[in-house]
């Protein structure tokens, strides 16, 4: 079976990041890639944004999926959006509950499932849903088991496939699916890749998603100091092997959080798709 491939942007706050981001779309879209996705800051803070990048990919004739959360959004704005992007032809969200950034008060987080059985309920089977998954287990989760039977329940409520936080432990994702087989879970899920090119930036934010950088990798990356040439070009060796690991073991394709660059997640896909179409 042929595997499935997508890219993952974040909307740029500027009139030339977005330029830019064209630019990087037009690159990667040559790879033929399933689909794009577009991050959303919950509470709503890139909506506009967000929804711009969508549209404009999909006037270009580009597959797209937003991704969306309530965030402290009414659920009349929130239908709002669901609605103009099936006018406009979206046929794919990325569910999620988000995190509510710091500053923005107490505001309730309203669950993914949640969001899955909105969308259901006022939009029937028009989309195909993604939810999101957690190898490493979400930072939040009351246990393995616990999270895992969270993710059965997005999935029950509706939701078609799910895609990996990021990871860079096979084995971590290889148990993490026998674990949801045994849970009953029988939808796909798509492994996340982040590509490695500046050691600091990746480690901050994976405390913060709770991603681990396993200790050897971390030393390894750490012992190339301010050298971020050899960091990038170790970074692209490993992940790109991850990758084929991750492939041949049986992962229906990959989710490659681009970080808005065409490199190196580029030379990445041509290598899987160079074994697995
Ligand atoms: P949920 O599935 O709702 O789960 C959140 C937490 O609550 C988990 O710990 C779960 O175990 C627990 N939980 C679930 N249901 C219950 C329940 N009934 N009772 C008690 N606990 C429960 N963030 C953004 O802000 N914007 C994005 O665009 C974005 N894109 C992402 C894309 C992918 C592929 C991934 C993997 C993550 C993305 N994130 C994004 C990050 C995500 O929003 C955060 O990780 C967030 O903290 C959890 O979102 P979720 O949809 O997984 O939440």
């Amino acid at each position: 079976m042929s595997k499935r491939y997508s890219f993952e942007f974040f909307p740029p706050k500027t009139e030339a990041g977005r330029d830019k981001l064209k630019q990087t779309r037009t690159e990667l879209n040559a790879l033929d890639p399933d689909f794009f996705s577009v991050t959303y800051g919950a509470g709503g803070s890139t909506r506009d944004n967000t929804r711009g990048i969508v549209l404009e990919t999909l006037a270009a004739g580009i597959d797209v999926a937003p991704h969306l959360s309530f965030g402290g959004d009414e659920e009349a704005e929130v239908l709002s959006l669901i609605e103009q992007y099936r006018e406009a032809g979206v046929r794919r969200i990325v569910a999620l509950r988000g995190d509510i950034p710091s500053g923005m008060g107490a505001t309730r987080l309203i669950y993914a499932r949640e969001l899955v059985e909105f969308i259901r309920k006022h939009t029937g089977d028009h989309f195909e849903l993604e939810v999101a998954a957690y190898p490493e287990i979400h930072p939040d989760a009351p246990s393995y088991d616990q999270d895992i039977q969270f993710l059965k329940d997005k999935l029950d409520a509706g939701a078609n496939s799910a895609i990996t936080q990021y990871f860079f432990n096979a084995d971590a994702y290889f148990y993490f699916l026998d674990a949801c087989e045994k849970a009953g879970i029988d939808k796909p899920i798509y492994p996340g890749i982040m590509p490695i090119t500046n050691y600091s930036n990746l480690a901050r934010f994976s405390r913060n998603c709770g991603a681990e950088i396993p200790r050897w990798l971390s030393r390894k990356l750490e012992g190339y100091g301010s050298d971020l040439e050899s960091v990038a070009a170790f970074g692209e060796e490993y992940v790109t092997e991850l990758c084929q690991i991750l492939l041949e073991g049986g992962a229906p394709g990959i989710h490659f959080y681009t970080m808005n660059q065409v490199q190196p997640v580029k030379r990445m896909m041509e290598a899987c798709k160079a074994s697995y179409p």
